[in-house]
């Protein structure tokens, strides 16, 4: 038989998590704090619990799925004591250091602890192309992954517990560097008359094409080598950059999403590194000199 699942915070991404649950045949249990929302999951065959302590003993697997951190422990702690000997798995979005602390919080009263990172949004769950970070406890992930890939693709990062919701940060921030740049374009040739569902494939063609960058500026950002298989000198794109301001404010566009990367361009030019590529934008903001 399957392993039961409590599951704690019935929002649009917890309710979704349930259903994948109960499809795939688990034992699930649902709690939330405005117990209406367990009714459709109820109806699918899920168990209401009364109040958080009896969600957290009913099963061995507790899945929590709140708003945020505070929202963890004020409906966590008041269950604290049934937590011992079970596998304690937060997947509400949080910092490294929030996950470090109930990491602690959760060794304290006996529980193994992973702390989870979704990279879905609710409708991919128990879905291709879904995946889910985890880090904190091998055991629980080693004794629960079967459960946990029936949410998405898992991927365990390490026992130390805020490596994943680091990792979910910096890819949030690469995809809202991404999303930036898309809305600036958007209002570059909008500006202009273009629909923007006329102009959309062809900027997802040249995104597809560049997104090879992950990769190569990782190779020279490992090797500290910027002139590494440099293709485009950093000289070159500062000139071209500030054209690309020009041209925003030509067209009545705000070039302020764009706009910030101009002066880091610039200084790496400044100290000499216009040979180079891009990438040593990096040691600006690594040493937290950009301000
Ligand atoms: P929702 O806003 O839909 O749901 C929030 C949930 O938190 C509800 O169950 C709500 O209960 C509960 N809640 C809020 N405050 C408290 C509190 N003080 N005590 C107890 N329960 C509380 O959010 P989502 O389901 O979309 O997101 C949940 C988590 O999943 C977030 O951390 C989010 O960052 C993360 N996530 C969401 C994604 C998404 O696309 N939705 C993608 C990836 C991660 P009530 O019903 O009583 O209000």
């Amino acid at each position: 038989h399957k392993p039961a699942v409590s599951v704690l915070g019935l929002g649009a991404m917890g309710t979704a998590l349930a259903e994948a649950l109960l499809a795939a045949g688990h034992p699930t249990t649902v709690w939330n704090r405005t117990p209406a929302r367990t009714d459709p999951l109820v109806a699918k065959g899920a168990a209401r619990a009364a109040d958080v302590g009896e969600a957290v003993s009913a099963s061995r697997l507790v899945l929590v799925c709140l708003l945020d951190h505070p929202s963890v422990h004020s409906a966590l702690d008041p269950a604290a004591d049934r937590l011992r000997g079970r596998a304690l798995v937060n997947l509400t979005s949080g910092t490294p250091a929030q996950a470090e602390e109930l990491a602690t919080w959760a060794s304290c009263h006996g529980a193994d602890f992973l702390d989870g990172g979704i990279m879905a949004v609710p409708p991919m769950i128990g879905k291709p192309g879904a995946f889910v970070l985890y880090s904190g406890s091998r055991d629980a992930f080693d004794a629960y992954r079967g459960t946990l890939d029936v949410l998405a693709d898992s991927r365990y990062l390490g026992t130390e517990p805020g490596r994943a919701a680091l990792y979910d940060t910096a890819l949030l921030s690469g995809m809202y560097g991404m999303f930036m740049g898309i809305l600036h374009a958007l209002a570059l040739v909008t500006a202009d008359g273009t629909a923007a569902g006329e102009f959309a494939p062809m900027l997802r063609e040249w995104l597809d094409a560049m997104s090879g960058f992950a990769t190569s500026a990782a190779e020279q950002i490992d090797r500290a080598d910027y002139a590494l298989g440099v293709v485009s000198s950093l000289a070159m794109q500062a000139t071209g950059f500030d054209e690309f301001l020009d041209v925003a404010r030509e067209r009545g566009v705000s070039p302020e999403l764009l706009a910030p990367l101009g002066p880091l361009l610039r200084r790496r030019v400044a100290d000499g590194h216009g040979h180079e590529d891009i990438t040593g934008v990096i040691e600006l903001l690594r040493t937290g000199s950009a301000g």
